[in-house]
């Protein structure tokens, strides 16, 4: 299979900065769209990816970007679902199976054949290179595997929605955050602020459970209606039994047996974030009040697809700082920081 070569930014080496190159991108095939990416969101995970953090290994160089958005440059010959000058994203993953299950339930993001934006080797068996993200100029992908953005969201903070807005509308709908409803968003970053957002358009009572209160006007103008801070004990006392849903968005190790205590019978504590090590549930945390533990991967195509019409609806984007590509390293340290609000988003016309 031929190849075109597209400018992009790579990290060359597990902890290595990212640097400028050159990746292949397939030739159009019969259902693939060329991307002419305008922006990239930075989401957490490719920071862990870039340092090979999540033990799948990496197969380096690594081109990371999985919130994509741009316009259609060009369309193979059976394309069906656009035409050149759409405007399009593409989120966590460019292709799955089809045919199991889960792709047969609009759940693709949990088939097991289902190929990843990024890092993958092609498990559809179609060009056999590995997959390059969103951190470059263009992207081929197929057209069942892109997801319209409606001319209401402008590309730079819609870009975001196709991992932080996914992964948290998912667990809100499937979960029914919604009028009556008390939802709890932990942590008040890139996933949780959409949280906020998603949830409380979709009518529900929103709590942001934070470390500290420092974010709490942002909190409140993004949506919430209270605001409290987890360093503090009496929170856990004041809010005993009080949630429907908590969507907890932190990658690091918290105690969850608190935050369980916080969820009324029949409550659901949703992990979204991936701490680094295993959690620790006390089994009564849970018998007490028949409350679940669960967790929520962003979400299937026609969801994904939703989402985006939703936060059209609603005018809802992510909060973002544009940044041109040479400052990538320099963002990632600022993620690291928590210095962000919320999403830097990479403008790829600098690449
Ligand atoms: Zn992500
Ligand atoms: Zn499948």
């Amino acid at each position: 299979m031929t190849h075109t070569s597209v400018a992009a930014y790579a990290a060359p080496a597990p902890k290595a900065p990212l640097e400028r190159t050159t990746i292949p991108r397939r030739e159009l095939g019969a259902h693939d769209i060329l991307i002419d990416i305008k922006f990239s969101g930075i989401c957490h995970s490719d920071i862990h990816t870039v340092r090979a953090e999540w033990g799948d290994g990496g197969n380096f160089p690594i081109v990371p970007g999985h919130e994509i958005a741009g316009v259609v440059a060009a369309t193979g010959p059976e394309v069906t679902r656009y035409a050149v000058g759409d405007r399009v994203g593409v989120g966590c993953f460019v292709d799955s199976c089809r045919t199991c299950d889960n792709c047969r339930a609009g759940l693709e993001q949990y088939c097991t054949g289902e190929l990843g934006t990024v890092n993958t080797y092609d498990a559809v068996g179609r060009d056999g290179e590995p997959t390059y993200g969103g951190y470059a100029t263009h992207l081929v992908v197929d057209e069942n595997y892109a997801l319209r953005i409606p001319d209401a969201l402008p590309l730079d903070a819609a870009a975001p929605l196709l991992c932080a807005g996914i992964t948290l509308y998912s667990p809100l709908a499937h979960w029914k955050a919604g009028p009556g409803k008390k939802v709890a968003v932990v942590g008040l970053g890139g996933l949780g602020h959409m949280g906020v957002k998603i949830a409380h358009a979709m009518g529900a009572e929103v709590t942001v459970l934070s470390q500290s209160l420092r974010k709490k006007d942002d909190g409140l103008r993004l949506g919430a209606d209270h605001y409290y801070a987890t360093s503090d004990p009496a929170t856990f006392e004041a809010l005993a039994g009080t949630f429907d849903l908590i969507v907890n968005t932190v990658s690091a190790n918290l105690d969850l047996n608190a935050y369980l205590g916080l969820l009324g019978t029949d409550g659901t504590l949703v992990q979204l974030g991936v701490p680094e090590n295993p959690v620790a549930i006390a089994p009564f945390a849970l018998i007490r009040g028949r409350r679940s533990f669960a967790g929520s991967l962003i979400g299937g195509l026609a969801e994904t697809q939703e989402m985006l019409d939703f936060c059209a609806e609603h005018g809802l984007t992510a909060e973002i700082e544009v940044i041109a590509a040479d400052r990538i390293n320099e963002a990632y340290e600022r993620v690291l920081a928590s210095d962000v609000r919320y999403r830097f988003v990479i403008d790829a016309s600098t690449i």
